[in-house]
């Protein structure tokens, strides 16, 4: 572990560490994941879209993760999985090639951050997400206004005269999302002084503002859940730092330095 004086609060199943002197800076990279989503209407080949963006970032040598939104659920019919899902709460896989799990629920892009970790993550629709750019499908100057919601990074688009970016070319896409991508913790606590996450995204993609002024990934409190480093509002960090802190100090032996506390719970 690197030691830079914060404190880190593990839980691990049955076990809560809390160890100090851990190097922040692991978490804020948790959030330098190059985001994007593709929004389009219906049937205007988002799919596609995220499919050659994923090959030739795969062909790069970068690590994908592929998200994908859908309004009508997934299909597996007469799959033993489906069959098994509907008498259980949740089904899981695991194979010598991969595993996964199905949740009965709709969750979201952040509770599965944790798991997708990779280079670039590609989400295909999810319009309503506010804290990370996108990438337009549009044929008309009004489908790009009805869907950028001032988060568009480009236009996949052949509309070449309009005062936004438009391009049709896979590499040039990529260099943009290289260069733009990114994706906030989506918890509107409005530390970092623009409101909302929707608003640093807004200014991020303007180039006004950066995404270090996200507040929340900069907190003295680490906590990882299974391994996973999850966003902590500012005042719920200093809440949990101070009573830890408050706490430990009046312990016989207190010293200043690293510590480390284990609870089964
Ligand atoms: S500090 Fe981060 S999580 Fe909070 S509103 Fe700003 S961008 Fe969102």
């Amino acid at each position: 572990m690197v030691s830079s004086g914060i404190d880190t609060f593990f839980l691990d199943n049955d076990l809560i560490s809390i160890v100090g002197n851990l190097s922040f800076n692991l978490y804020l990279e948790d959030f330098f994941v190059k985001a994007v989503s593709i929004v389009g209407y219906k049937n205007t080949g988002k799919t596609d879209l995220a499919f050659r963006l994923c090959s030739q970032l795969k062909q790069n040598g970068n690590s994908v993760s592929y998200v994908k939104f859908s309004s009508h659920g997934f299909d597996s019919k007469d799959s033993d999985t489906q069959r098994l899902s509907q008498i259980t709460d949740q089904v899981a896989g695991i194979s010598k090639q991969g595993s996964f799990v199905s949740w009965p629920s709709k969750l979201s892009v952040l509770d599965l951050l944790p798991l997708l970790n990779s280079d670039f993550l590609i989400i295909e629709g999810g319009k309503v997400l506010d804290y990370l750019p996108r990438v337009v499908i549009s044929d008309s100057i009004q489908a790009y206004q009805d869907l950028s919601s001032d988060l568009a990074l480009a236009a996949w688009s052949d509309l070449f005269d309009t005062d936004f970016y438009c391009t049709q070319d896979i590499s040039s896409l990529i260099e943009i999302i290289q260069k733009k991508g990114f994706i906030l913790p989506g918890l509107n606590c409005g530390a970092c002084n623009h409101g909302r996450c929707f608003d640093l995204a807004k200014a991020i993609i303007n180039g006004s503002a950066d995404i270090e002024e996200c507040v929340c990934l900069h907190t003295e409190l680490n906590i990882e859940i299974n391994g996973n480093k999850i966003p902590l509002n500012p005042f719920v960090s200093s809440l949990i730092n101070g009573a830890l802190k408050g706490i430990l100090s009046n312990l016989k032996g207190y010293s200043p330095g690293n510590a480390k506390i284990e609870l089964e719970i």
